[in-house]
């Protein structure tokens, strides 16, 4: 066990620094962006020190930290849009991947042939790289997987006894991690010259509109927004690794503030918390605990208290569940939503709900074209007419037909005989009453199911393609309900055509049917087929562009 002594920069303190990073020892020492756990970069003894403290996976590669661009240029291989970045934007919160020199050993880059490099904005770390006279590769202050430290007392939090020094600089300016990039040369459009392009590896406070003042194109890496494999070999390696998750498991609600405190309200017991925006503490008085990290409108106030609030939330034993704010993804939100869906184990709860336009009309009206068109238009639709031949399929369903109806309703094979049935449904009312009152339950179930699925896909609108809107009551699932309807000779020409029925058993089907008015009487819109399939999909498109709009109406208010 070591005696860990926390103390301000002064003269002394610079100096014992200076003589335990020469002498093979690891000491915390404040940047911008986060505290960092430094050692002398050309020491693999010592760098090892800082992967055990951590308790670091060796893959994980170390950023090394400089004062001077000579020292940039003695570790790695400067590419002409690296040195313009560097002399643009250092000091800063930008790290860049290189190819490295030899000098740096595989310890350092977790055996990648790339060095990550930052020259810090911070006069504490400028000065004792300085005075070391070496690069300091230095990762994050914390146990690996903790939220990484923001304060000098973070760093005593995890390392107390583990290390000998810890160099008080205050609180950091910026809060969260560096922007690490990676340079890629491409071929241009034209002539075919060559383009030097970067890629955001790790969101951070230099942001991906900063970069592009340097180049002409910014990508973004596919580990920001989304769960890397941790067994895949990826570019950046630290992105895979679950992080700053505190012991309270953590939900980010995606959904406006309304929807936030209705799903709190319903889903909270005494030991949930919520994680929300400053300006909205004072709603949650019913909520013994409630955080806050940062405006909502500031993403870098944001970034300068999400890792102190996760250490909040980590020493209460008595929270096993927060519910947090999601913040904007834009700017310096991204980082932010970046180390919040890392400390959510990337779970998130979607709470808008997709608005759901039921389709109707008669059989053979346009219903199908109409849907059709949207389809092909990226809407997503639910079809009951196809949940309607699968359900009717299923034993139980079978069972209660064929008692009711007679075993004449089935093949030998036990297989349904639609066709025998359909005759015998649309012959009587009682009939077709009894035939629904088996289906429609069976259908609204599936419905529902197929409902909650497109909305965890993301899907805003949905088409729920329903001849019985009404009848099944389904029409109360919808947020606006639209008829397709057409004249009687329109529909029958279409029904014998598309059945391969007589037109006797035809009109016995639509005899069964309502008229007209029975869905222009209910539905909110209505879509007229006049016989011309092409005026009916534009109809059809004009009405969805119209409801898009209404619900981004919505959304702004
Ligand atoms: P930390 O030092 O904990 O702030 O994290 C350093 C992170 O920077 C690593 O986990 C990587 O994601 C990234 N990084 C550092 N060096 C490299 C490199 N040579 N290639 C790719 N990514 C790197
Ligand atoms: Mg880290």
């Amino acid at each position: 066990m070591k005696k860990t002594v926390l103390a301000k920069p002064t003269k002394e303190i610079m100096q014992k620094a200076k003589e335990l990073i020469l002498s093979g020892e690891v000491v915390a020492m404040p940047t911008e962006t986060v505290y960092g756990l430094s050692a002398n970069a050309f020491d693999d003894e010592a760098i090892k020190k800082i992967f055990i403290a951590k308790g670091r996976p060796q893959d994980n590669p170390l950023i090394v930290h400089i004062s001077s661009m000579e020292q940039l240029e003695k570790i790695a291989y400067v590419t002409p849009l690296a040195k313009k970045l560097a002399e643009n934007l250092w000091p800063g919160p930008l790290t860049m991947v290189l190819k490295k020199k030899d000098c740096i050993s595989e310890v350092v880059s977790g055996g990648l042939d790339t060095v990550g490099v930052r020259m810090p904005n911070h006069p504490v770390a400028l000065e004792l790289i300085e005075t070391c006279g070496v690069p300091l590769p230095a990762p994050s202050a914390n146990i690996s997987g903790k939220p990484s430290p923001t304060k000098a007392t973070h760093v005593l939090d995890d390392f107390d006894g583990k290390i000998d020094l810890i160099i008080d600089g205050g609180e950091c300016e910026v809060g969260v991690e560096s922007t690490v990039i990676s340079i890629q040369e491409e071929h241009g459009d034209n002539n075919g010259e060559m383009l030097e392009r970067i890629t955001i590896l790790r969101p951070g406070a230099i942001t991906a509109n900063d970069l592009l003042e340097y180049c002409d194109r910014v990508y973004v890496g596919n580990g920001v927004l989304n769960k890397l494999d941790e067994n895949v070999k990826v570019q950046s390696p630290g992105m895979k690794y679950k992080h700053y998750a505190p012991n309270a498991q953590v939900i980010m609600l995606d959904g406006n503030f309304k929807e936030f405190c209705d799903y709190v309200y319903k889903n909270a017991d005494e030991n949930t918390g919520v994680l929300v925006f400053e300006n909205e503490e004072s709603m949650f008085e019913d909520i013994e605990y409630v955080y806050t990290y940062g405006k909502e409108d500031d993403s870098l106030s944001q970034a300068n208290k999400l890792f102190d609030v996760l250490r909040q939330i980590d020493k209460n034993e008595k929270v096993n569940k927060i519910f947090a704010r999601m913040p904007k993804k834009q700017g310096v939100g991204l980082a932010v939503y970046n180390r919040l869906l890392r400390a959510c184990g990337f779970k998130i709860e979607k709470l808008k709900n997709p608005y759901i336009v039921g389709l109707t009309g008669q059989t053979g009206s346009g219903k199908s074209t109409v849907c059709k068109a949207l389809r092909d238009r990226g809407v997503a639709i639910i079809d009951c007419d196809k949940i309607s031949r699968e359900v009717i399929n299923k034993a139980e369903v079978l069972e209660k037909l064929a008692d009711y109806f007679g075993t004449g309703i089935m093949y030998a094979d036990g297989t349904l005989n639609r066709r025998e049935l359909a005759i015998l449904a649309f012959s009587e009312e009682e009939n077709l009453i009894f035939l629904n009152s088996v289906m429609y339950p069976q259908i609204t179930k599936v419905v529902k199911e197929q409902i909650k699925q497109l909305k965890e896909n993301g899907e805003n609108i949905i088409i729920l393609d329903a001849p019985t809107l009404f009848e099944s009551k389904a029409n109360v699932l919808c947020d606006k309900t639209i008829a397709v309807i057409a004249d009687k000779e329109v529909r029958l020409e279409r029904i014998v055509k598309r059945d391969n029925i007589t037109k006797q058993e035809g009109k016995i089907r639509m005899k069964a049917q309502h008229t007209n008015d029975f869905y222009t009487d209910r539905c909110d819109l209505v879509i007229e087929n006049d016989g011309d399939l092409q005026s009916l999909e534009q109809k059809a498109v004009r009405v969805i562009d119209s409801i898009k709009q209404e619900i981004q109406e919505k959304a702004q208010i």
